[in-house]
Parts: structure tokens; sequence; C-alpha cells
């Protein structure tokens, strides 16, 4: 079992659930998780996996079909009449009839076994890029956010960002027109309360306007306020 995340990471963090009784394939699939940036928690048995989703709500999980305790299909179908969390069924069966039967209880992929680690993460990126749910930083905003995923859109572009580039444009996206000093824009950039200069701040400032002007080359919507600090144009 990996640690519980802390509430912060817990935030920002992807979180990947692996539901897998056989210890080997339970291992490769943790491996291969964690080396793609996920935080990965593992159940090796299928009751109890419900109420984990339903307390922790993952990014992501990865659900064997025969498991001890209570069985994949099962544990997909109740989780379905509570969540819409992203989710892939593992399985040695590889008859037609239960991969539609995964499908109509609600499982949004599948691999059969035996899989290669590289297949199931290039599966669940390609899961995730589907069921990227994006916001508005604001009623009417050109910037569009999925906190869950760290990932930022402008104009309808996706934007290349660093995770604590997303946190500052994420901070000064919600509320367009007011006035952040670096200090404040530190604080939410460096929970770990670290000692560093606030001109940190300017130059991650400046990458975020040069992703940005990438992918438009109109003004840029994060104007410097003399002497304050940054604010964020609508
Ligand atoms: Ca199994």
């Amino acid at each position: 079992m990996a640690n519980k995340p802390d509430a912060d990471s817990a935030a920002t963090r992807m979180r990947c659930l692996i539901v897998e009784d056989e210890p080997i394939l339970a291992e490769m699939l943790i491996d291969t998780l964690s080396d793609a940036g996920f935080e990965t928690t593992h159940l090796d048995r299928g009751d109890g996996v419900v109420d984990w989703v339903k307390s922790e709500d993952p990014t992501v999980v990865l659900l064997d079909l025969m498991l001890p305790g209570t069985d994949g299909f099962s544990i997909c179908r109740a989780i379905r009449t509570f969540s819409r969390v992203p989710l892939i069924m593992i399985t040695a069966k590889v008859e037609e009839g239960d991969r539609l039967r995964g499908f109509d209880l609600g499982a949004d992929d599948y691999i059969c076994k035996p899989f290669h680690a590289a297949e199931v993460a290039a599966r669940v990126r390609a899961l995730l890029r589907r069921s990227i749910e994006w916001r508005e930083a604001s009623p009417g905003s050109s910037l569009e956010l999925d906190d869950a995923r760290l990932e930022a859109r402008w104009r309808g572009a996706t934007l290349d960002l660093t995770p604590l580039e997303f946190r500052l444009l994420s901070t000064l996206g919600k509320r367009p027109g007011r006035v952040y000093s670096r200090n404040e824009l530190l604080d939410t950039v460096y929970s770990d309360g670290r000692d560093v200069s606030d001109r940190t701040i300017d130059s991650h400032i400046k990458n975020l306007r040069r992703k940005i002007s990438e992918v438009d080359d109109g003004d840029t919507p994060i104007e410097s306020i003399y002497g304050v600090g940054y604010k964020f144009k609508g």
C-alpha cells in the first residue's frame, strides 16, 4: 500500500488506484504508473475498493476482473452509481463477451493480460486526455483549467506547463483583475515554505508569458503592476 497522500498533494497530483491480486503484476503496474508521474495506491482484494474510491476520489482506476472478495464487474457497476472516474479493466479473460460486459457496466477501456507496461501507461494517458474536464478559470475566461490533471489551455490551445507554472497561472486566472504581490504568489506555488527570492516569481511569469505567446501572439493576459506584482486580465 502506498502512503496516503497529504491534503496538499492530493489536490494537485494525479492519483491512480491499482486493484490487482497478482503480486508480480501489481508491482509492475505500480512501477509503471509511478514512473508516469502518478501517486499510486494498491489494493489486492475486491472488497473495500468501492468504499476507497468513494472516500479518496482517485484520478484513474486500474481494475483487475478476477479478485478475491468482490469481482471487478460488481465493483465497476457499484462505482458507476456515484462516480465517472476513468476506469480501465485489466483481465486475463479475452473473450469478446467479457469485454462487452465491462463496457456495459461503465469501464472506459480494457487491457488483456499479458500486457506490456508501456501499453498500460499509454492507455492511461490516452484515457485521461479523453476525459479531461475543462473549466473556465472564471466565467467567460479564455483560460480553461483542469485542476485534477494540472492542464491549462488558452483560447483553446493546450499550454505545456510545469506543475509550478500551472499553480501560478491558475491562481492569477481564477481571479482576474485581482493584483497579487510576489510574496502572495510565492506562497501559492511553494507550499513547503521554502526560502526563495521573490524575483523567482518574475522568471516563472516570464516563462508563462512566453508559453502563452507560443499559442497566441496577441497581448499577454498577465499584466505587471509596477512596484506591486501581477494581475490577470480577463
Ligand atoms: Ca486476478
